[in-house]
């Protein structure tokens, strides 16, 4: 496997990570997941959008000017022939000797390799199950970081459940999933958490935004409760590697007809087509 070290193009069994990088001992750094369909990256422009943000909220300096990210990571595609996958990408403030405080000095190390894997179709049709758990991460979640352990667990305790998601609340209140955002469809009306703090600003949230608006769905960037999910029409789950997914059973509990909606299958349809897939 052809991997990105910095910018070279090197061996995965050639890379070498320092016990002392940041990112490595304290999470200290920021990452992306970037889909590619057909050996395009999808939403790219976004990906290196939010990649930067996350790396300035942690007042960490990338190590390349954009174009050279964006050509370095193109690269890592073609030596990979990746067609249909994804790119995990992380940056992190680097090597040096341990304390929380930064370095006066280190080099930020980019790691980039690509994953080969298909769209989860089965998931798609038929739904999945998800268990709800308290929102236990931090007040930051819009930064796209290396600390995962929140997701962490909260991922082990809905696989322990036997779902395949956790979807998060604080106090009542849903944030998101574990490793995506959460929406609902109450009386034909869509809603999702704004887009703050307490939520990882989704790519493909955002693009499902989109594409309700021209789908003429009426749309509430607006906090709901456990209640209301428990409660809608239609639940699914959206993200770079799932993209639409509907939610089919909530704790046990069928969602409405326990079958996937109307309103999912509409946008589930519209996302395929901007994707390029025919059906
Ligand atoms: N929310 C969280 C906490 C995530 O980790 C992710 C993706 O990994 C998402 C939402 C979905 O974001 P995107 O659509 O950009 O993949």
């Amino acid at each position: 496997m052809t991997i990105l070290f910095n910018d070279q193009l090197i061996s995965r069994d050639e890379a070498r990570v320092d016990v002392e990088d940041r990112g490595y001992q304290f999470g200290d750094g920021v990452y992306e997941v970037i889909r590619v369909y057909g050996g395009h990256p999808f939403c790219f422009g976004e990906h290196l959008d939010r990649l930067e943000r996350s790396a300035r909220e942690i007042r960490m300096q990338l190590p390349y000017p954009r174009e050279k990210t964006e050509l370095l990571l193109l690269q890592l595609i073609e030596a990979n022939q990746l067609k249909d996958g994804y790119l995990y990408v992380q940056i992190t403030r680097g090597a040096a000797p341990r304390d929380h405080a930064f370095p006066s000095k280190s080099e930020p190390v980019l790691t980039a390799y690509a994953v080969e894997s298909q769209r989860p179709t089965d998931l798609m049709k038929n739904g999945i199950r998800a268990i709800t758990q308290e929102d236990i991460r931090w007040l930051r979640c819009d930064i796209k970081s290396l600390n995962l352990l929140g997701a962490v667990l909260a991922k082990q305790a809905a696989v322990d459940a036997g779902a395949q998601e956790a979807i998060l609340h604080r106090n009542g209140t849903v944030t998101e999933g574990s490793a995506t955002n959460v929406f609902i469809v109450k009386d034909g009306t869509l809603w999702t958490h704004p887009a703050n703090h307490l939520i990882l600003h989704g790519i493909t949230r955002a693009v499902t935004l989109k594409l309700a608006e021209k789908e003429g769905i009426p749309v509430r960037e607006e906090a709901f409760s456990l209640e209301d999910l428990r409660s809608a029409d239609e639940v699914f789950i959206t993200s770079t590697t799932k993209e639409i997914v509907p939610v089919v059973e909530v704790d046990g509990v069928p969602v409405g007809t326990g079958q996937p909606g109307l309103v999912t299958r509409k946008l589930q349809q519209a996302f395929e087509q901007r994707i390029g897939v025919t059906v």
